[in-house]
């Protein structure tokens, strides 16, 4: 401002010199001096404010300057209006874009903007890890250069996105299946939507499994029972031939009804979500069923003791305890071979924890099958679990009865020698 004044009034005194030379005269100098300094002083007046509004500008300080009064006045007030409006419209829109952002960032989902040629516009980090993609080192770079797959690559070229598409074994180390489908905007642009479907995947294979396996399972009694009967129908049999037939249909059938009785056991089961009830179950009313049905299965083939070393009583559900306790004995029962023994013992740990344990001088079992036999239809001996009337399933009715009880069920077994198997309810389960 100051040099631009000193540059004003130098011009001026070189006015008047000039004025001087050529008029001579110095009245007349100072009277058209005189009239240009009243034309000059609205001109002094329209630089002196561009110079502070070019000032404002350069310093991008348009909405703190102080208005000037007059004509000028508006067009500092308006100027100033317009670029606080603008201002603030574009905080707003920054704060919507981060809103945006943060929204696509807390998506469950993997998400990738891509442009006309499919380059990465941008992507959240749940994309990235699916993806083993980095924002920052792969913006704008052609997703199929990254995502290297025949499929998706396919998929992307073909540019029919009315179905999406199953990428398996995808992630660092392949354990993810990864539903993926895009979807056009704007121009020639791509939204790709990725959901991380393995668990889906895991309970469909789980489901198919299952299904499999129930039909197998109908599927051979069925089958042996429809060739007795045709047998009795075609043939001439003698009385004791036939009662001989129907024992063997009889067992049979027997073997369907405890397939579907344990079926339907497991699905009330996983039904019932909330936790056991807590009625006291006597232990000593408990041993004493338990032991009837051990004989009763065991002939007196097998040692049999049962043993309580406490009084201490459970607190759950009656029907689902004996269910598992008759589980465990049964089994011990089945898989020993005869004159082995079996022990039933019911006892507090020093924790204040029951626990219920069933020890047998069976087969046992090898380290390897240990972890797998709460799965339903798992068996490790298949023969001989079809021979006694297994189903598959009583250790998985087991585990989740322990589940319900919030109790663990612990195996040891040693091949050849036998096994114990143990369930350690927690101490809010025991009754004094
Ligand atoms: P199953 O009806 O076939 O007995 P379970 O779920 O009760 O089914 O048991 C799963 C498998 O675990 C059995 O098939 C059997 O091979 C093995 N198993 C269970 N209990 C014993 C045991 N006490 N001794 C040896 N093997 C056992």
């Amino acid at each position: 401002m100051i040099s631009a004044l000193t540059r004003f009034a130098t011009i001026i005194c070189l006015a008047f010199v000039c004025a001087f030379i050529v008029f001579n005269n110095w009245g007349e100098v100072w009277g058209i001096a005189t009239g240009i300094f009243i034309l000059a002083i609205p001109l002094l007046y329209t630089y002196i404010n561009l110079a502070r509004l070019r000032r404002h500008v350069l310093e991008d300080s348009v909405e703190n300057m102080s208005l000037p009064s007059g004509y000028w006045e508006e067009i500092f007030f308006r100027l100033q209006r317009l670029v606080r409006n603008l201002k603030q419209r574009i905080r707003t829109t920054e704060q919507q874009h981060d809103h945006f952002i943060e929204a696509f960032q807390a998506s469950p989902n993997g998400i990738v903007m891509l442009d006309g040629d499919d380059q990465i516009e941008w992507c959240n980090s749940i994309a990235e890890h699916f993806f083993g993609l980095s924002f920052r080192r792969d913006v704008m770079q052609r997703i199929n250069f990254l995502i290297r797959r025949p499929e998706f690559v396919q998929y992307l070229n073909k540019k029919i996105f009315d179905e999406p598409l199953l990428l398996e074994r995808m992630g660092q180390d392949g354990s993810l299946s990864l539903m993926l489908q895009a979807f056009p905007f704007g121009q020639k642009r791509h939204l790709l939507l990725v959901q991380d479907v393995t668990d889906l995947q895991k309970a469909d294979a789980m489901r198919r499994d299952f299904v499999a396996n129930v039909s197998h399972e109908m599927r051979t009694p069925i089958t042996v029972l429809m060739g007795f009967l045709e047998t009795v129908q075609s043939l001439d049999l003698e009385k004791s031939q036939q009662d001989q037939y129907f024992d063997m249909m009889m067992s049979q059938a027997k073997r369907m009804k405890s397939l579907v009785e344990d079926l339907l056991t497991l699905a009330n089961l996983e039904a019932n979500t909330l936790p056991a009830s807590l009625n006291v179950i006597k232990i000593e009313t408990l041993m004493a069923l338990l032991k009837n049905d051990a004989e009763a299965l065991s002939h007196g083939s097998h040692a049999l003791s049962f043993t309580s070393l406490t009084p201490n009583n459970l607190l759950g559900d009656e029907k689902e305890v004996l269910s598992a306790f008759s589980n465990l004995v049964s089994n011990a029962i089945r898989y020993t071979p005869d004159v082995g023994s079996v022990e039933v013992k019911w006892q507090m740990n020093s924790n204040g924890q029951g626990e219920f344990s069933v020890t047998d001088t069976g087969p046992g079992i090898a380290s390897e099958h240990l972890s797998r036999l709460t799965e339903r239809f798992y068996r490790v001996d298949r023969s001989r679990s079809r021979d006694t009337g297994g189903t598959g399933l009583g250790l998985a009715i087991v585990k989740h009865i322990s589940n319900r009880h919030q109790a663990q069920l612990l195996i040891e077994s040693t091949p050849g020698k036998g096994s114990t198997f143990m369930l350690r309810f927690p101490k809010e389960r025991i009754s004094a």
